[in-house]
């Protein structure tokens, strides 16, 4: 199964066009999907990057919930 992160950004904040935003959380969810593992909806617009992204800076910060169902896929 493939994997990505989407992004949620913080509440009154707009998606931002560097992808460098303070306030945003990192979510993983099975690609082109909008709910992320941890249950949670996200905004299909939002910015979107590969899973291999996941542990690293490009994801900070990123949410615990996900983290844990991800590891738990056996990924
Ligand atoms: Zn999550």
């Amino acid at each position: 199964m493939e994997f990505q992160l989407r992004a949620e950004y913080a509440e009154g904040t707009t998606p931002p066009r560097s992808g460098e935003a303070r306030d945003t959380t990192w979510h993983m969810t099975e690609a082109g999907e909008a709910r992320a593992l941890c249950g949670r909806d996200l905004d299909p617009a939002s910015e979107t990057r590969p899973a291999e992204a996941w542990g690293t800076e490009a994801a900070e910060s990123f949410c615990r919930s996900c983290g844990a169902q991800y590891l738990r896929q056996g990924q």
